[in-house]
């Protein structure tokens, strides 16, 4: 490739990862309009180049790896001190058996303790109760805000997963000119969750309202009840399944038509069963249409839901749930009801 390569190694300097979205738009432009000058071949990841950057980072992570000791610090530890009380569910008094100390250390990192703390300062969170579900990429905690239940989604800032999602971020135009470390990747990562709910909440499609966020921490609204979070479609028994299918596919249609977004991780897995309806969650990985393999993905998410359609006895197919995404007016496709 005759471009010089980019060097991960020493990445340009963006400023520290807590920057607002506005602050960084303000920084790079608002990059979503220039979406055509990209010339994607160029964006590919360098992944020989993203290898050894990793790998560094992790040489560098077992030198340093007086893991707590920045604890002791007596800046640190007054900042700890103030907010362990409200930690507490996630500290190990919860009433969850795997609220220990593993966790803990797992999850608690010290960016990520200063991001609590900081989202603590400015209202958004009060407690920290108790784990909903540990996940590869994140653990995702419930607690009280400001207006009551809140979700926590707490990324892992360890190196090894995410690998597997730059191809989301590369090539969405949105997080073009941004530095590969990391942990930018994983603030990128948080960034691109939080504006694909708000793209999508806008719409009026069901997601969760998104609260607030900073570097891997991410605050939306909870979705379930005191005695735990909604569950999974796939967990239940659909009564009707004609109508969530019909609520789905203007999903998809109004996400395509609409948000200009592909969720790309559509699946039964990822739609809870919330008020007697379907509620769609995990939208990080949400790619614009104008992503290379925005296409690609849709046929994938479309996939899985006739899949999911004809588990439940109905007689659809991919071509016309494909061309009703495409083409057809949402409006058509399904209606709220008046209540
Ligand atoms: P991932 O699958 O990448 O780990 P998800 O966003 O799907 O991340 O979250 C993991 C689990 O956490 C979900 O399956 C769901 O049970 C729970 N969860 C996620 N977001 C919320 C929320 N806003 N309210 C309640 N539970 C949630
Ligand atoms: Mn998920």
């Amino acid at each position: 490739m005759a471009a010089k390569k980019q060097s991960v190694d020493d990445p340009p300097s963006v400023d520290d990862s807590s920057q607002d979205w506005d602050s960084f738009v303000t920084q790079h432009g608002d990059v979503e309009a220039e979406a055509e000058d990209i010339d994607w071949k160029k964006m590919a990841p360098d992944e020989k180049a993203l290898a050894r950057y990793q790998r560094k980072q992790d040489e560098s992570l077992e030198k340093h790896a007086e893991k707590w000791s920045w604890m002791k610090d007596k800046k640190h530890k007054q900042m700890f001190a103030e907010i362990e009380g409200r930690l507490q569910g996630a500290m190990g008094k919860g009433s969850f058996y795997w609220v220990d100390r593993r966790v803990f250390d797992q999850v608690f990192d010290r960016l990520t303790l200063l991001s609590i703390f900081k989202l603590m300062k400015k209202g958004i969170i009060d407690t920290v109760e108790w784990p909903i579900a540990r996940g590869k990429e994140a653990h995702v905690f419930r607690g009280e805000g400001e207006e009551g239940a809140i979700a926590v989604k707490i990324f892992h800032t360890s190196n090894a997963v995410f690998k597997s999602l730059v191809q989301y971020i590369e090539g969405d135009p949105r997080f073009s000119g941004l530095k590969r470390r990391h942990r930018d990747l994983v603030t990128i990562w948080v960034r691109k969750e939080h504006r694909n709910l708000i793209r999508m909440h806008r719409e009026g499609l069901r997601v969760p309202e998104p609260i607030g966020l900073l570097n891997n921490v991410l605050v939306m609204e909870y979705i379930g009840d005191a005695k735990g979070p909604s569950p999974k479609i796939r967990e239940i028994e659909v009564e009707e399944p004609q109508l969530v299918y019909d609520y789905l596919l203007y999903f998809l249609a109004v996400c395509w038509q609409r948000a200009r977004l592909v969720h790309a991780d559509f699946s039964p897995y990822n739609i809870l069963w919330h008020d007697s309806k379907p509620l769609v969650i995990d939208v990080g990985q949400a790619v614009t249409t104008q992503h290379p393999r925005s296409r690609e993905f849709l046929v994938r998410d479309i996939e899985r839901l006739i899949t999911w359609a004809k588990s439940q006895g109905l007689e659809v197919t991919t071509a016309d749930a494909l061309y009703d995404i495409l083409n057809t007016d949402p409006g058509e496709l399904w209606a709220e009801e008046e209540e």
